[in-house]
């Protein structure tokens, strides 16, 4: 069983979810697709046996080879290579908008005037946080896109034979896609705030079209407050749980600590109706 955790916006709990999740299943793998902030390790406190870096394809320009034909700059849909001709010749690559798609390479007429380098662009860490499988997918700073870091991650550890929690970036963004995309079902974690109800909405939008089973739970819920709830009723989308706002939760999350015992027996429950939705 897959199940991706995500959030319409950053800091609505999404990661207190994800783990407790993790902490509550019988074999758990835990992966960490949040790979510009992967912060499950603050709480799992997993010990990292392996890293492994993560490149990917980039290309570099031979300037006494090439002959400033611009092919390459108009194959590229990312604006990442600038062709200047007489007098200048030069080519200028700005890696932070290549997305390795090779297509320049592809196009380019003259042998070894544009090969592919591989170029490090992040890492993954693999270990074990007790009974739980733990990787993170960790992009460079400054990297454009954790999207092919995330599908390179799913592609090389997940292990179909465990309960998969994918702890997901937050948005609607291309890296949330390729981090749902196959899972069995979504967690949708939400704050009962007008901007936690406007956020949400947008992740619903997005797992509807992509045809995925999906539920809610509310992070830092009160009683009084039935903002999340009203919208769900009205849409039909079933609220697993609701996390309510603890003064304890807060501060150890702040230090890195996590309530896991006192709500393992909750979050079992919620597997269990995952597992009946699925
Ligand atoms: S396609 Fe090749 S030869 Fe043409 S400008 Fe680019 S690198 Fe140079
Ligand atoms: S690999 Fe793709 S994105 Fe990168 S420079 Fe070449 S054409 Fe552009």
């Amino acid at each position: 069983m897959k199940i991706a955790v995500t959030s319409g916006k950053g800091g609505t709990g999404k990661t207190t979810i994800a783990t407790m999740l993790a902490k509550a299943a019988e074999n758990a793998q835990y992966l960490d697709c949040d790979a510009e902030e992967p912060n499950g390790k603050f709480f799992l406190k997993p010990e990292i046996e392996k890293t492994i870096p993560y490149t990917e394809l980039v290309p570099k320009i031979n300037e006494d080879r090439c002959i400033f034909c611009e092919k390459c700059a108009d194959a590229c849909a990312y604006k990442a290579l600038v062709v200047m001709g007489e007098p200048l010749k030069k080519v200028m690559f700005f890696d932070e908008l290549c997305h390795s798609c090779g297509a320049c390479a592809y196009v380019c007429p003259v042998e070894g005037a544009l090969v592919e380098v591989e170029q490090e662009v992040g890492l993954f860490n693999v270990g074990k946080a007790g009974n739980i499988d733990f990787v993170e997918g960790v992009l460079n700073i400054g990297e454009a896109s954790a999207t092919r870091l995330i599908a390179t991650m799913k592609k090389r550890f997940m292990d179909d034979k465990k309960t998969v929690i994918l702890d997901s970036p937050p948005g609607t963004s291309c890296s949330v896609v390729e981090t749902i995309d196959g899972v069995d079902f979504v967690v949708l974690v939400s704050e009962p705030t007008p901007f936690g109800l406007s956020d949400l909405k947008l992740t619903v939008e997005l797992v509807k079209n992509m045809g995925l089973p999906f539920g809610i739970v509310i992070n830092k819920a009160e009683k009084e407050n039935s903002l999340i709830d009203d919208y769900a009723r009205k849409e039909n989308i079933e609220i697993l749980y609701r996390l309510e706002f603890s003064r304890q939760i807060a501060e150890g999350y702040s230090k890195g600590i996590l309530p896991f015992d006192k709500y393992a027996g909750d979050f079992k429950k919620v597997l269990k109706r995952i597992e009946e939705l699925i």
